[in-house]
């Protein structure tokens, strides 16, 4: 029986396999990641195109079965344990390759990109919404923290959309195949990493209000710093290009040096 709570909707469909390695780019020069590899379809197809695998199961009834299910396979390392703990650190370069459990399709993201020193590119499933919350230019609803966090550290694109029906058991929700490449250096440059996120996060939080009201716990005199950064203090953040996030973060920065960056 799959298991709800693991995110498990498996995807046996060979064309749609196909398409998401050829998607990703991947050669025989790479090391490819697989994050929960299930019943280890896409592990094996996976295995013949890339130099080696490395695939991370927390299942340990799948993780038993893949044991035995791909031991012709000389090039996969199958791990047993938790992604989100995984030391990515310690490998050299790779891409991701997977159909990820979506419970946790933030953190996994997050986690990859603390490792973005060795990471070349990820082609992930997630569910669709999220892949175009990740997309979103400014003036649409979908975009917010999760765009402009991504954006920052990768370029992403949307390749296919997998309809509900094509997964076993079948989802609520419709999926996306997203690939994202690694940028070498972050998007814009700012002087104050962890002050750019958190006008980035109290913009947004309040999304409804203007600028110069959700931006007040940042500092008192906002309206002034918008004004000299060029951004009228009646837009809202939903508005603002990461470029212009940049160049408030750092007037607020020359302004305001003590200004803490605890959010
Ligand atoms: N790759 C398979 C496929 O496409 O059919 C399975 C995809 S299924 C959406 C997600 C897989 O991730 C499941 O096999 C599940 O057991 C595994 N999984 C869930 N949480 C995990 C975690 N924290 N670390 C590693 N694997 C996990």
């Amino acid at each position: 029986m799959p298991k709800k709570y693991l995110g498990q909707n498996f995807l046996f469909d060979p064309s749609i396999l196909r398409r998401i390695i050829d998607v990703s780019g991947v050669t025989h020069n790479d090391t490819v990641v697989e994050i929960g590899p299930g019943h280890g379809r896409l592990t094996k197809m996976l295995a013949e195109a890339a130099g080696k695998v490395i695939a991370i199961e927390l299942d340990s009834e799948l993780f038993k079965k893949l044991k035995d299910e791909l031991k012709e396979f000389n090039n996969i390392e199958l791990v047993h344990g938790d992604v989100l703990k995984y030391p990515f650190d310690e490998i050299g370069p790779f891409k991701v390759v997977s159909n990820i459990p979506y419970y946790i399709t933030t953190p996994i993201i997050f986690r990859l990109l603390e490792a973005r020193k060795n990471l070349k590119s990820m082609t992930l499933t997630i569910q669709k919404e999220v892949a175009e919350r990740i997309v979103a230019k400014p003036d649409t609803k979908e975009y917010g923290v999760l765009s402009l966090a991504v954006q920052y550290y990768a370029k992403p694109e949307i390749k296919f959309i997998i309809p509900r029906g094509a997964f076993r058991p079948v989802p609520k929700v419709d999926s996306a195949v997203i690939h994202l490449d690694t940028l070498k250096k972050p998007k814009v440059k700012v002087h104050d990493e962890k002050l750019f996120f958190r006008i980035i996060k109290a913009g947004f939080s309040q999304r409804r209000k203007t600028l110069s009201n959700a931006l007040k716990p940042i500092a008192k005199n906002i309206k002034e710093l918008l004004i000299d950064a060029g951004i009228e203090p009646i837009r809202r953040s939903e508005t603002l290009t990461i470029e212009e996030f940049a160049r408030l973060a750092d007037i607020v920065k020359e302004a305001e040096p003590e200004i803490g960056s605890a959010s």
